[in-house]
């Protein structure tokens, strides 16, 4: 790894073991040669390998020893510079959060730190959002402007520093400035404990401000100012997602979540990821933060800067009472209007977010790689990201075997990321995006440009999806000179939870997701694949439904319904018989006459097996909303309203076709019956998850039976809804099957590339 300390620490170690020779970095990893007796240098490499001595990021995956037969003799220990030549083998390192020797010392008046907001060591600090090019060294990163003062320049050169070679270091004389700036762009306040403190005074009365952080812009505001979210919502023109949170401790979160044992490890530890947490009932947070979720999502502070804003502001002169009481929960959103890419140069920032913004707390330090927040929640008691970005990436996950050709993979065109597999390192990019936003799709060709840069990365073969309209597919065929291969979605989504697990056998895959393309040009997405590496073969599906409008079904709950609703009373099915269900999804009957003409007759009609859909029918018949605002939005309400604890469930029925087919009309119609019943929405939500939990149960046990598999993988974006997730997984582990789920890469479409790569992996090795 680069950038964390490690060659000090070598330093440290072999000197004071009273060896000689040298270390550098080059772009395989670290060489160390030392000179000395046998049993010191012994000693020497024990303690590299219990990593006592080593950094705290420090993670060693592999030591080669050699022997040397003739060396030069040198007189003492030094650390040599980097190199650039070779193959990249090493790592660039993630962004990591304010350690806390760092925040220690920025409490410290006597620190010639002191609230100084852009303070960092070897341990903590930005790396990847600052990286230009490798090595990792200050003139290939944006900290090549700052000059550093001769107190930096002490520490930055004395081995025994905690900030030895940290990059980024800098001080309020050298370094880096905060300045608040109005939605102009006109200076409010230059000086960095003013602007600090007029920022934090600003947000309590209830302004907007964007705050320039470590990955981009954050859309500030008081979460406990409802009047204040309600206006965020409007200028950010988002109208019901929930928003993301920060406060400056664990306890302050406990007042309105429940925050556990790991939840807590979780939020303190250095990659700081937002966690969604069970919200507590009636605790006194706007309402509008966050609606129709059963979570919160919280982070703490990572920035220096972040604490300072949350830190009591000293008195500033004598008479000025400072901004009195402190800010306790902020809404911090990511910067950027509706779908685009997340903001992080201050021009543009200025020009986008001028008019959502009533302020900017902004500074100089530029950020060259936009990196999101990252998410974290808890499936089957583990934690799993939901999206994998700041703190998690470039951090490559290392395999068994060497593949032989670099492999680019294009990923899917929704929460897209992509993947490149070089030698035995598999580097994830972080979350870019729905690729329908054209500033989006631009977005993904540099930063598929720029991590190729990092890791010196030159593909031979190109893995996309089967998608003949996915603009990654369209990419991935435009590279020159490079072998193409095409994965089926879910295959791709299935061979995600193998790579994870490292696993290269046959499995029950079990894939619950929105839309993914078919080999029979049909959408599909409730399947049951028995799959490996190799190859897939489909065992059975969710019994193909029709669904009227392409893009339109994944907004309008109305068209899922009518698809569901005429296949599940066929011949009986009228629209006047359920106008009085239909109303609240649809008022306009010309549009559902339409919408129905369309479906029969298989006009701009596919037919599906997508899960997803089902999930909007099910929560707009229940009364909870016709329109998925943004993606999920049914489904997530559905989720949020379902009653723990009840064990009944609808029925289902698996038919013999070609395959095994899961229907669900019976469960359609009871669900209808329930309706009209006036049951609560509570208790026809949990009979509807446990349904399909014992359905695809069902699946799993005939697959089991007829191939004698006991694994099952489970992925794709339905299992982000924890209820189904567990309940399925519990039901599984009783019937004694051995469970796999995503947790390193999300089992939405943010995970597709890493399948697609370990697909493309096992053809080169095999070829
Ligand atoms: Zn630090
Ligand atoms: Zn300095």
């Amino acid at each position: 790894m680069q950038g964390i300390g490690f060659r000090p620490a070598v330093y440290r170690l072999a000197s004071g073991l009273g060896l000689t020779g040298f270390v550098y970095n080059d772009t395989r990893g670290v060489t160390i040669e030392v000179q000395g007796s046998v049993e010191r240098i012994n000693k020497f490499a024990e303690r590299l390998k219990t990593g006592k001595d080593l950094p705290v990021l420090a993670d060693i995956k592999t030591i080669h020893l050699e022997d040397i037969e003739t060396v030069q003799g040198d007189a003492g220990f030094v650390i040599r510079q980097s190199k650039t030549d070779g193959t990249v083998l090493s790592q660039v390192t993630a962004d990591i959060a304010a350690c806390t020797d760092c925040l220690r010392e920025m409490q410290d008046k006597n620190d010639f730190r002191y609230r100084y907001p852009f303070i960092n060591c070897t341990n903590c600090g930005p790396r990847y959002s600052i990286v230009k090019t490798i090595p990792y060294d200050r003139p290939n990163t944006t900290m090549s402007v700052f000059k550093m003062c001769d107190k930096c320049a002490t520490q930055y050169k004395d081995v025994g520093d905690r900030r030895f070679h940290a990059q980024p270091v800098a001080c309020p004389v050298c370094g880096p400035k905060i300045s608040l700036c109005d939605n102009t762009g006109g200076i409010i306040e230059q000086d960095s404990n003013k602007a600090i403190t007029r920022t934090a005074k600003m947000l309590l009365a209830g302004k907007i401000v964007a705050i320039k952080g470590i990955g981009g812009f954050h859309l500030a505001v008081n979460a406990l100012d409802n009047q204040a979210v309600l206006r965020l919502r409007q200028r950010k023109k988002r109208d019901a997602k929930p928003f993301a949170m920060m406060a400056d401790s664990v306890e302050k979160i406990r007042r309105y979540a429940v925050v556990d044992e790991l939840t807590e490890r979780i939020l303190k530890s250095p990659e700081s990821p937002i966690v969604l947490v069970p919200k507590k009932a009636d605790c006194g947070l706007a309402p509008a933060v966050a609606e129709g979720v059963n979570t919160f999502g919280f982070m703490l502070c990572y920035a220096p800067l972040h604490r300072l804003l949350f830190a009591p502001p000293p008195r500033l002169a004598s008479g000025d009472a400072g901004a009195g009481e402190g800010l306790d929960v902020l809404v911090m959103t990511s910067g950027n209007i509706s779908d685009e890419p997340l903001i992080c140069r201050n021009d543009e920032a200025l020009e986008k977010l001028g008019r959502v913004t009533d302020a900017f707390l902004t500074h100089d330090r530029q950020i060259y790689r936009q990196v999101d927040d990252s998410i974290v929640h808890f499936i089957d008691g583990q934690p799993v990201l939901l999206r994998r970005a700041r703190g998690y990436v470039p951090t490559p996950i290392t395999t068994e075997n060497n593949c032989e050709k670099d492999i680019f993979a294009a990923g899917s065109d929704l929460k897209n990321t992509f993947c490149y597999v070089k030698a035995n390192q598999v580097i994830v990019s972080e979350h870019i995006g729905d690729m329908e936003d054209a500033s989006v799709y631009h977005h993904y060709v540099n930063s598929v440009k720029h991590l190729a840069g990092l890791f010196e990365v030159k593909p031979h073969v190109a893995v996309c999806d089967l998608h003949p309209g996915y603009l990654s597919s369209r990419y991935a065929a435009s590279l020159d000179g490079v072998e193409l291969i095409k994965v089926q979605h879910h295959w791709a989504h299935i061979a995600s939870v193998l790579a994870e697990h490292g696993l290269d056998e046959k499995v029950i895959g079990l894939e619950c997701d929105g839309t993914g393309y078919g080999t029979d040009g049909a959408i599909w997405g409730c399947e049951c694949l028995i799959a490996d590496l190799e190859d897939f073969e489909r065992f059975g599906h969710l019994m193909y439904y029709p669904l009227a409008g392409g893009d339109l079904a994944v907004k309008e709950a109305i068209r899922p319904v009518l698809g569901l609703l005429s296949q599940a009373y066929d011949s009986e099915f009228e629209l006047s018989k359920f106008g009085w269900l239909l109303e609240k999804i649809e008022p306009n009957v010309e549009k559902q006459k339409l919408i129905l003409q369309q479906t029969q007759k298989q006009v701009n009609t596919v037919n599906t097996s997508s899960l997803g859909r089902v999930f909007d029918a099910v929560a707009a018949m229940a009364g909870l909303g016709g329109y998925n605002n943004f993606e999920a939005q049914l489904p997530m309400a559905l989720e949020a309203s379902t009653t723990q604890g009840l064990d009944e469930c609808y029925d289902f029925e698996i038919i013999e076709d070609e395959g095994q087919l899961l229907d669900l009309r019976p469960m359609i119609r009871q669900i209808v019956t329930d309706i009209r019943q006036q049951t609560p929405v509570e208790n026809i939500s949990a009979k509807f998850h446990n349904g399909l939990a014992a359905g695809l149960l069902a699946l799993a046990k005939k697959a089991r039976k007829t191939t004698g598999l006991d694994k099952v993988a489970l992925s794709g974006g339905v299992f982000c809804n924890r209820y189904l997730a567990n309940r399925l997984i519990r039901l599984l582990k009783q019937d004694d099957f051995d469970v796999l789920f995503n947790r390193f890469v999300p089992s939405n479409d943010g995970g597709i590339s890493l399948g697609q790569a370990a697909i493309a992996a096992k053809k080169i090795s095999q070829s």
